[in-house]
């Protein structure tokens, strides 16, 4: 697939942006639910609020205490850049927990979720907002593998597509905001269907237990043709994210920059790259070509 900088005619702007089509709306149902500071609607997930009941904060306790366990095991690391066996273990269990934290607040309001194994649309995206702590982690989980070159081949690949989108958008919507100008890049590169590299072939995702937290917060209410390229901006589609709380947003930036020695990158494929160039370097010599 060609890189969007090699297209010799720009692409026509596109219709209305969603977020102009899908303003943020009142959720019902959400008594005492709370937002974190500052939310905006990204492209193209509306942000739904958890709940503050007894339950949710419970598990926001346990998701919290696991990241400073894994805090505390990043001083024990021996290799900066390779995660111990008790920062994995920490980290599936946060996984775990915020996966118990997500049910709860999903059937706690009756939203009923379409997505299943196999439905991987949403694995066309460019996926950002990954921490330092599971891209550690999501690396050790493939670094055995075979074709793992090849698979770092094709995280430079998406970069370098997602990277020709963002200027192809500086260029083309100058008067839109950054922010902005990401999601239109985000949706351009979306249209391109690229399925992620780590997806299996039976179209589940082939890093299941390690994938990060924003795929798994990802979720659609919609039926499963709405997440394609062409329907995703339908008024009738709907796809949301769930997140923690800010304060594990905030305790998972902690984590992050007691573990990032390699030039961490919100971004899963420029980050694993990243990672992948530093560990030879410094830390896997003998796999250097
Ligand atoms: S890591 Fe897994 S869930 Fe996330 S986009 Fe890739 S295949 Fe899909």
């Amino acid at each position: 697939m060609s890189s969007p900088s090699s297209k010799s005619s720009p692409r026509k702007p596109k219709g209305p942006h969603p977020s102009d089509l899908h303003p943020p709306q009142p959720v019902v149902a959400w008594n005492d639910a709370r937002l974190p500071a500052g939310w905006e609607w990204d492209f193209p997930a509306r942000l739904l609020p958890t709940r503050r009941d007894e339950t949710s904060e419970g598990l926001s306790t346990r998701m919290d205490s696991l990241l400073v366990e894994a805090i505390r095991e990043s001083y024990a690391q021996t290799k900066p850049g390779s995660p111990t066996p008790a920062m994995r273990e920490a980290v599936e269990a946060f996984h775990e927990v915020y996966g118990q934290f997500l049910h709860h607040n999903i059937s706690a309001n009756s939203i009923h979720v379409s997505c299943g194994r196999g439905c991987s649309r949403c694995c066309h995206h460019f996926v950002t907002s990954v921490h330092a702590i599971e891209v550690l982690c999501f690396y050790e989980s493939i670094r055995e593998r075979n074709d793992l070159e090849s698979l770092m081949e094709a995280c430079k690949k998406r970069t370098e597509d997602f990277e020709g989108w963002k200027e192809f958008c500086e260029e083309t919507y100058p008067d839109q905001t950054p922010s902005k100008r990401e999601d239109l890049a985000l949706e351009h590169y979306y249209d391109e269907r690229n399925p992620c590299p780590f997806l299996a072939g039976d179209g589940a995702c082939g890093v299941y237990q390690a994938r990060p937290l924003t795929c798994r917060m990802y979720l659609a209410s919609s039926a499963p043709s709405f997440c394609e390229a062409e329907n995703i901006t339908d008024l009738d589609a709907d796809v949301f994210t769930i997140p923690p709380d800010e304060s594990i947003a905030e305790r998972m930036a902690r984590v992050d920059r007691a573990v990032d020695f390699w030039g961490h990158s919100p971004d899963l494929y420029r980050s694993l790259q990243r990672l992948h160039e530093w560990r030879k370097r410094w830390l896997d010599p003998a796999q250097e070509t």
